[in-house]
């Protein structure tokens, strides 16, 4: 199961969007179904009912919702205005804030744990997951008792997908948005 974050718009029927051009925010996800690439589809940012940080193994953080106007904004209750399809930058923390790196940490602790009980290309196919999910050197050494330069020696050559197979769908379906037909 991959762990792949983003801060999402979300829509009044649970859609989920991951990136925005030209007024219109690109759908990938609905409710709890993460949309296959031939579904995803544009909506208009007018649209967008709030933001969500959200997992593309399901998780979600706390839903805020958009404000109807900038009076309307109430950030104890999670009420955010934004006039376009990101949230403003200053709250981008309060709703991305913690809750994701806490979704993240067991999984890339779990993963550190693991390393020194794996063989071969076994650890090195983990230690570029928890690399992905944001562990140091410092923390690959600490978890199999190296520095953190011998474990990069050792293992520096982990493979690491920055642009997963998803990653990639939705930026050439972002692509295709920004193309006038
Ligand atoms: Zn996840």
């Amino acid at each position: 199961m991959r762990h792949e974050g983003l801060l999402g718009a979300t829509f009044a029927d649970g859609g989920v969007g991951a990136a925005y051009a030209a007024g219109k925010v690109l759908v990938v996800r609905v409710g709890d179904r993460e949309l296959e690439p031939d579904e995803y589809h544009a909506r208009p940012d007018t649209e967008i009912t709030g933001w969500a940080h959200v997992c593309s193994c399901g998780w979600h953080g706390t839903h805020w919702r958009r404000a109807t106007g900038p009076g309307d904004q109430d950030l104890p209750a999670r009420r955010v205005w934004s006039a376009h399809p990101s949230p403003p930058m200053d709250t981008i923390d309060l709703i991305s804030g913690h809750e994701y790196a806490d979704h993240i940490a067991p999984i890339r602790e779990g993963l550190l744990a693991s390393l020194l009980r794996l063989a071969g290309d076994h650890v090195l196919t983990a230690v570029g997951r928890a690399r992905e999910l944001g562990a140091s050197w410092s923390d690959i050494g600490a978890a199999t008792g190296l520095t953190p330069e011998d474990a990069h020696a050792r293992w520096q050559h982990a493979p690491i997908q920055l642009v997963t197979p998803r990653h990639g769908a939705q930026l050439a379906a972002l692509a295709r948005l920004c193309t006038p037909a």
